[in-house]
């Protein structure tokens, strides 16, 4: 490989130059082999953090991060191989029942997620309480059950673009996590070393998303739309609000329970439309049909003949946890602390924020503080009222299940200010748009 210097390639960049994809290859490669020091990097990021990239840098980025570690092939499934990703909100429990669903009805799911970030919940940790589950799979292993299942639910390895994990540390230490290029060339570069064919994205927009305004959330939609594009993955990307936490159950061990009402057949009505909705684009993706409402038959075929629950059951198998929770709830762990909030007030809910909600759950131990933080699988916030509903002075908006009191008192003052009353509200809408 043709060797640049480093400090003209930041000054060019600094100055608005463009990097030639062999350029941009080789400061990947250089910085994995810790040939270039963080530093220089740094100041690198800083650089495109300003000066933005063009579509073609954007892409020659991405692909040299997901290959600088292991790339999974699995073109000898013949099946479709698609995924899901959400840029994360409160509530977002979607992949637990979708994933599943779609696996159920003949595509192939090799799902990695990841663990909450911030106020928002993440996968990993929501499966992990279920008793036993496993999300630590070795490459091997992780092919072998998407081999056989056509579904797998396992973490990031260490040995997948492992360029992405140490410039992600170095960005959440050097104020440039916020940009729209390196977050999608972040998450693109992960999802597509999965060797899938499709992807699903559900772009989160409002006060509980990353992406609070609705103008950036489509532009990092388009941005990764085209990523994959220059890739030859396709990828369909949706729009959806986060105002409101989705659904009711907020935590770990009470989201499974509601994923697990969606697999039975049930399940709250946003919790439902926003999982249908996605789950169809992965069977588009992936081939299996080509008309919609088919496709939505098709998963609620998936659904009422149990299917989708069995396929989720033997996942469960094949990571070591206990199945018996899709028939008895009474497996998954709660917190033995109860705790209600009260209306003040007769009104109807104008505002029910996802963002407070979901640091009160952190506060309470559903999600991590600092990195090192164990997650309390038990602790819980069902949000009883929504907004648009009409609620009377004393009833309850919230119910916690918390394991520790002083962390119930650092919580509750979030609850207090999440919800606002007034003469009348509609929901807000779930799905906002659509880039393809
Ligand atoms: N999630 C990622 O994986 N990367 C980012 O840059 C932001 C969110």
């Amino acid at each position: 490989m043709k060797h640049h210097s480093i400090i003209d390639l930041i000054e060019r960049k600094r100055d608005g130059g463009i990097l030639q994809p062999d350029e941009l290859q080789w400061i990947i490669t250089q910085y994995t082999a810790d040939s270039i020091p963080d530093y220089q990097m740094s100041s690198l990021l800083m650089a495109i953090f300003i000066r933005g990239f063009t579509g073609e840098e954007l892409a020659a980025w991405t692909e040299a991060m997901l290959h600088s570690g292991d790339v999974l092939d699995l073109s000898h499934i013949p099946a479709g191989k698609v995924d899901k990703h959400s840029t994360g909100g409160v509530g977002d429990k979607i992949s637990i029942p979708l994933a599943p669903m779609v696996a159920a009805c003949g595509v192939a799911v090799p799902m990695m997620s990841g663990r909450g970030l911030g106020h928002t919940g993440g996968t990993l940790d929501k499966l992990e309480s279920i008793p036993g589950f496993r999300t630590r799979l070795d490459k091997k292993e992780f092919v072998e059950i998407v081999e056989r299942l056509g579904l797998v639910l396992g973490g990031q390895s260490e040995t997948m673009a492992p360029a992405d994990r140490r410039i992600y540390a170095l960005r959440d230490s050097t104020g440039t996590v916020p940009s729209i290029p390196l977050i999608a060339s972040s998450i693109m570069s992960k999802k597509l070393s999965e060797g899938i064919n499709g992807l699903v994205l559900d772009l989160k927009t409002g006060s509980g998303a990353f992406m609070t305004n609705e103008a950036d959330a489509r532009v990092l939609a388009e941005t990764m739309v085209g990523i994959g594009q220059s890739h030859g993955t396709k990828v369909v990307a949706t729009l959806t609000g986060m105002d409101q936490p989705l659904g009711v159950e907020v935590g770990n061990a009470n989201e499974i329970a509601e994923s697990l009402d969606v697999l039975s057949g049930g399940g709250p009505a946003d919790v439902v439309e926003i999982t249908y909705s996605l789950a169809a684009d992965m069977l588009l993706l992936a081939g299996v049909d080509t008309d919609r409402d088919v496709a939505i038959t098709r998963l609620s075929d998936a659904v009422n003949s149990g299917a989708a629950m069995e396929k989720f059951q033997e996942v469960i198998v094949a990571q070591d946890g206990n199945p018996d929770v899709a028939e008895d709830r009474s497996l998954l762990p709660v917190a033995p602390g109860r705790y209600e909030l009260l209306a003040r007030e007769d009104g109807v809910v104008t505002k029910c924020d996802a963002r407070d909600i979901g640091v009160a759950g952190v506060r309470l131990g559903a999600g991590r503080e600092r990195k090192e933080d164990l997650v309390d699988p038990g602790v819980a916030i069902s949000v009883l009222a929504k907004i648009g509903d009409s609620v009377s002075k004393g009833q309850p908006l919230a119910a916690v299940a918390y394991g520790d009191e002083n962390r119930l008192q650092a919580a509750i003052p979030l609850l207090e200010r999440a919800w606002e009353f007034g003469e009348g509200a509609d929901p807000p809408p779930l799905v906002i748009g659509r880039v393809e």
